[in-house]
């Protein structure tokens, strides 16, 4: 039988503010445990929350990027539930009336565009962090640490419409949020710091069928490589047990990193286990047009503004897409020197290859202050104009990243411009010929490998100035002769 699987995608971004979601707390990126602490984030009596204007325009902006109907009256909801690192016994979350609703994400996915479809953008605090000593497992550890550093730090949760249909499209959606959080300028957007997390909704559907299969929710991965291995392994876990008769229990499962496989946790509890209801301390949030325009009017260039514009110089929309998420420097650079050499193409190859891999070559992560676009743009141009090798620009290019010199400088210094008289080439290699004329007779007698060592005799005697692929067809049109 055919299956089809649904993957819906949940993603938490931890907000760039300075404080925390209700309290003057700083938000604290430290190892060392509970040192940014108040009443309100601890959850002790009567200590009242007060919501965080910058991070609720932080949302807008992200809800307004994704093209979200902004929800004009929002509300604060309690998620009731106990966990250790929960003082409170609540999360302070929203429910029915988020800050955004039914919109859209413009990804990349196999060198297309393509759409993913947002259910719902909303504010959520984080908890604090419970580190289990001794197995790092909660239900055989010794003990159990508590740190409240991050309890109250304040996040926004994204949820996708049930739509995507593959890991690699949920790489691809992750990528481009991960990208677009960058640019909005609302997160650190570090996978490896947990900036962003992500919970996989699966189920596989027999292809005939209209309805969808029973939803698996795989909990709290923080990086590419875990989404697309635990999506690929759970979607292959659920077909067997379909094939095997057996009936897909609704559940939440953990990916276990080391033996690549998915877990039970939990039975899923719905969203009536939560015991919803509005946080009596926090008064209606009123999201006005006029706060609307102010938070449009701060709106950056999005990532598939950015993509567009890279396009429009003629590169693919896959070339577009991995610079448009490479360092702004990068993107700026691309622009700069394209804007000299008139070329994409190149200049893509150029910045994304061998700038790039000549700089982890010397251990840069920026280019020295001296570095100009154009001194690229000129090392460009000379090769496109064979006035040096595609070797030589390389050579160039590196001493460009040591010292502060000039591309015709160092052209001139190593003698790397190309000989382009091409009468004085004809020269030279008809001397070669006339004084080789055993190795010319050996050539004619079907020994071509000799005509490589010919070549370097005429690179040699014009001091390294002639292009290889010249002297090799004027060499072949002369011994035709
Ligand atoms: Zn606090």
């Amino acid at each position: 039988m055919q299956y089809n699987p649904t993957i819906g995608i949940e993603t938490h971004v931890e907000l760039k503010t300075n404080s925390k979601m209700f309290c003057r707390c700083k938000v604290v990126d430290t190892e060392e445990p509970n040192v940014s602490l108040c009443p309100t984030c601890l959850g002790l009596p009567g200590a009242l929350p007060v919501p965080n204007k910058k991070a609720i325009e932080f949302i807008t902006l992200l809800a307004l990027s994704t093209n979200c109907k902004i929800t004009k009256q929002g509300m604060f909801h309690r998620k009731n539930y106990f966990y250790p690192d929960l003082p409170k016994n609540y999360q302070i979350s929203q429910f029915d009336l988020p800050v955004g609703i039914n919109g859209s994400l413009k990804i990349v996915l196999n060198d297309q565009e393509a759409e993913v479809a947002i259910e719902r953008v909303h504010m959520e605090e984080d908890t604090g962090k419970s580190t289990h000593m001794g197995t790092g497992r909660i239900d055989s550890a010794t003990s159990t640490a508590l740190d409240f550093n991050r309890s109250g730090v304040p996040l926004v949760e994204i949820v996708t419409k049930p739509v995507l249909k593959t890991s690699l499209e949920a790489v691809a959606y992750i990528e481009e949020l991960r990208q677009l959080v960058l640019d909005l300028g609302i997160s650190e957007g570090k996978l490896e710091k947990g900036n962003l997390r992500f919970d996989a909704n699966i189920s596989v559907a027999n292809s005939e069928s209209d309805v969808l299969g029973t939803k698996v929710e795989i909990k709290n991965m923080n990086s590419l490589r875990s989404l697309e291995r635990a999506i690929d392994y759970e979607i292959e876990r659920q077909i067997k047990a379909l094939n095997n008769g057996e009936i897909i229990a609704q559940e939440t499962r953990h990916w276990d990193e080391g033996k690549e496989v998915t877990k039970p946790m939990r039975s899923k509890e719905g969203s009536a286990d939560y015991r919803y209801f509005s946080d009596p301390d926090i008064p209606n949030m009123v999201l006005d047009e006029e706060f609307v325009n102010i938070i449009k009017s701060k709106m950056p260039k999005l990532p598939y503004q950015k993509r567009l514009e890279l396009m429009q110089t003629g590169l693919s929309i896959g070339e577009a897409n991995i610079l448009s998420k490479s360092n702004d420097w990068i993107v700026k650079l691309f622009h700069d020197v394209y804007s000299t050499t008139k070329n994409s193409s190149s200049t893509y190859n150029w910045i994304t290859g061998e700038l790039q891999g000549q700089m982890r070559k010397v251990e840069i992560n920026e280019l020295p202050s001296w570095f100009k676009a154009d001194s690229l743009s000129e090392i460009i141009n000379l090769i496109e104009s064979n006035k040096i090798s595609f070797s030589s620009g390389k050579v160039i290019l590196a001493a460009l990243l040591v010292k502060n010199v000039t591309p015709y400088d160092v052209a001139k210094e190593q003698n790397l411009f190309q000989e382009n008289d091409s009468e004085k080439i004809l020269q030279i290699v008809k001397n070669v010929i006339t004084e080789n004329s055993e190795v010319v007779v050996r050539i004619k007698n079907g020994e071509d490998k000799l005509i490589g060592f010919l070549v370097g005799l005429i690179i040699k005697s014009s001091g390294g100035s002639i292009n290889p692929s010249i002297a090799k067809d004027l060499l072949s049109k002369e011994l035709e002769e």
